[in-house]
């Protein structure tokens, strides 16, 4: 049976916005000593916006733009509604396929296209306009037509104004920070610098991070922290999983063993220590 105290604990963890599953979940909780968590969507504010299309000389903004919205409209990474609103218009297609992690392929108007990470497609003569973009912070979606590269198209989105705060109160309260992201090594870095967290892992493909954070919790009680569908098996693999922010997917809401309604990620920490202070006084 689960204790009052834990119970009341928990009831009064609601109340700030932490929902948790189960007693044992909250137990855990108390004793966490690393946090990872993931970039895109969680660390960052969601609210990313088309700043920059590259093209090849034979492409024009909105050609690539239109192809690269025909398969985003099937899907509901964050990525895919910037993309959307920068469109013009979205030609149909009916045969799209998303590989977490990796972005989407799919035919246009007969033509095999893929819209992507620029590690699953090859850039080519854009690659060094890859590196600047992303040297900037941005992420940069790749757009190829056949097995020919057509455009970049740099994706900003901001770190969210707490998430330097939170690292800090983490880092004093003794739990190491580790990022994980599907997103590339120098993307990754520009947004872990501004964040304060040193230890980064980037290019991860959601095995990856399932193995970052089955690893970390082989040493200490490890939180996975995330909302993507790409995020689901690190989330199950952690001592305790959080689904963070309302515009959470479902499979990581599913996956997790805690969830946050709302996205300031202060509330980490104070999750954290309040989870501590209940254990202290059920012992
Ligand atoms: P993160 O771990 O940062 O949340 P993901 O694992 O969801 O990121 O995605 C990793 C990378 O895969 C993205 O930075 C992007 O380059 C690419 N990607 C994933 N899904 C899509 C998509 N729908 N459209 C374009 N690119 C995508
Ligand atoms: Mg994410």
């Amino acid at each position: 049976a689960v204790p009052v105290t834990v119970i009341s604990a928990i009831g009064a963890a609601s109340r700030f916005g932490m929902i948790i599953k189960s007693g044992a979940a909250f137990e855990e909780l108390g004793t966490v000593r690393a946090v990872a968590i993931d970039k895109t969507g969680t660390l960052t504010l969601n609210r990313p916006e088309v700043v920059e299309v590259i093209t090849t000389p034979g492409t024009t903004r909105e050609h690539a733009l239109t192809l690269a919205a025909a398969l985003e409209a099937r899907s509901t990474h964050p990525l895919a509604a910037a993309i959307l609103a920068a469109a013009p218009t979205a030609s149909r297609t009916d045969d799209v396929e998303e590989l977490p992690g990796r972005g989407l392929q799919g035919t246009v108007d007969g033509t095999p296209v893929r819209v992507g990470t620029t590690r699953w497609i090859d850039a080519g003569d854009l690659e060094p306009h890859a590196a600047t973009l992303e040297e900037q912070g941005m992420t940069v979606v790749a757009v190829e037509v056949g097995d020919a590269p057509v455009a970049l198209i740099g994706i900003r989105d901001e770190l969210r104004p707490e998430a330097a705060q939170a690292v800090r109160q983490l880092t004093d309260d003794g739990v190491r920070v580790m990022m994980l992201t599907g997103d590339n090594e120098r993307t990754a870095h520009a947004l872990a610098r501004a964040a304060g967290i040193t230890d980064v892992r980037a290019a991860q493909l959601p095995q990856d991070k399932e193995h970052a954070v089955r690893e970390s919790a082989q040493r200490v009680p490890t939180v996975m922290i995330g909302d993507g569908v790409n995020d689901a098996p690190a989330l199950a693999a952690a001592n305790v999983g959080i689904a963070m922010g309302a515009g959470g997917s479902a499979a990581a809401i599913e996956s997790a063993d805690v969830a946050f309604t709302g996205s300031d990620l202060r509330l980490v920490p104070q999750g954290l220590a309040h989870a501590r202070r209940g254990r202290r006084i059920m012992t």
